[in-house]
């Protein structure tokens, strides 16, 4: 440092940026990716994200907006276009009633989407005031959690377990809703549980949080997390609690196209609520769009209409490819003493227990004492990557997430190399 430079040992960031972790899921991925590229004999199964490339009529629309020069700034809502097309899909296959463009923001990636609406729903709690909650089943996704808070949101989890499914009940969200109650989360297909809510249980949830919103939470919203809606295998049906009455006007429907449309690099996404608040809520997403990052690149709009329209067969031979493959893991993992795998009906997550291992030592003399030291030594020691189930919280400590997005000889050397992992533990 030369005597005219400022020390900087004293800055430092926003308590509300120290105050997040790093997505678990992004960050083991770029280790392993790092590790695979140096050379090293590494099977990832580590982020999620669909391995078929975008389906070709996708990329065309892409190529051919670029062409005609959809290069320059567009709305921060998104184009009417694209908006349009998002509210006829969700009308004519989510059921919900109601949706116009003005009720759907374009963002990017689910992600945005779900971060745009915090921003909107949470305020920075007041010195001495009880902050606005964020009900979140867990295990959930990593970042809901970082989303809420940076939003200002407090987070109350709400375990669920494998012996109810990974599901929550009604039941449970009546112990926790009360009157400071902002949003809640649900999640199906969920990450990292593979588990689905069929629609009569959905309808039972709806009633109770349409009871608990009139009687003691009046703030009371759902984000409905749909981006696995299409990953859904042994004939369950995907259930939109926005096409229930009692809740479409308080539910916003965040939904993309990363995985239904192999999409995850393009980052497409969008949020929608019917009604008078829907529209409120839309023009405050796009205050905070037009703000931040302006609008969702230009070229990928038109591309999100092709992929909203015109892939059907991608989607179908998807879904069945995926199926096939949460077969290989359900089966293959439960035959691996010590592991315990719960039924996988939705997205391409398996999540199993592990927590019988927990505890033993591997050849090289490390303990494992939980998820994040069984995923490094599974990575460091057998060349396997996957997300400890910590990250995922609740009782995702005792599991250890893989993506089975791979193709199905990858998992099946995966699976007989987790194996030898497994017996060589003592
Ligand atoms: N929700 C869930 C449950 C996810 O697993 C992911 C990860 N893709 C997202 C939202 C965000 O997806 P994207 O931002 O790529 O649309
Ligand atoms: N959602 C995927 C996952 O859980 C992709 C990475 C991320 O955005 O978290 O692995």
């Amino acid at each position: 440092m030369n005597s005219t430079t400022t020390p900087t040992t004293s800055l430092t960031l926003s308590h509300r940026v120290n105050s997040i972790g790093p997505s678990a899921t992004l960050r083991i991925t770029a280790k392993a990716n790092a590790l695979q590229k140096a050379g090293k004999d590494i099977l990832i199964f580590a982020a999620g994200e669909p391995d078929t490339p975008t389906p070709e009529v996708v990329v065309e629309a892409a190529v051919q907006a670029l062409r005609n020069g959809e290069t320059r700034y567009k709305p921060a809502l998104g184009d009417v276009a694209v908006r349009e097309a998002i509210a006829h899909k969700l009308t004519t296959q989510n059921r919900i009633q109601g949706l116009t463009k003005d009720h759907v923001a374009v963002t990017f990636g689910a992600k945005q989407a779900l971060y745009n609406a915090c921003q909107c729903l949470f305020d920075v709690a007041a010195t001495g005031t009880a902050p606005a909650e964020a009900i979140i089943p867990v295990p959930s996704w990593v970042s809901y959690r970082p989303i809420v808070e940076l939003a200002g949101g407090k987070v109350v989890t709400l375990e669920t377990l494998p012996e109810h499914g990974f599901k929550p009940r009604p039941e449970d969200f009546r112990k926790l809703v009360n009157e400071r109650t902002r949003a809640v989360f649900l999640n199906s297909p969920n990450n990292p549980t593979g588990a689905v809510i069929s629609p009569d249980e959905m309808r039972a949830i709806a009633e109770e949080l349409a009871h608990l919103a009139s009687s003691v939470a009046p703030n009371l919203v759902i984000l409905s997390d749909e981006i696995y809606e299409n990953i859904i295998f042994d004939g369950m049906q995907h259930c939109s609690p926005g096409s229930i009455e009692s809740i479409a006007d308080r539910t916003i429907t965040i939904n993309g196209l990363s995985k239904s449309a192999s999409m995850t690099g393009w980052r497409a996404g969008y949020a929608a609520c019917p009604g008078s608040f829907g529209a409120e809520l839309i023009q405050g997403m796009g205050k905070v769009q037009e703000q931040s990052a302006s609008n969702v690149t230009s070229f990928v709009m038109p591309a999100m209409c092709a992929a909203l329209t015109q892939i059907d067969d991608h989607i179908k031979r998807m879904r069945t490819s995926f199926e096939e493959r949460s077969r290989i893991m359900y089966e293959g993992l439960n035959t691996i003493a010590g592991v315990t795998c719960t039924p996988i009906r939705g997205a391409f997550y398996a999540f199993p227990d592990v927590s019988a291992l927990l505890g033993k030592t591997t050849p090289k003399g490390t303990k494992l004492a939980n998820s994040t030291i069984f995923a490094e030594a599974l990575l460091d020691e057998a060349g396997i990557a996957v997300i400890q189930g910590a990250a995922f919280e609740g009782c995702g400590d005792k599991h250890i997430r893989f993506s089975f997005a791979k193709h199905v000889d990858t998992l099946r050397s995966g699976i007989t190399r987790f194996e030898r992992f497994c017996t060589t533990l003592s």
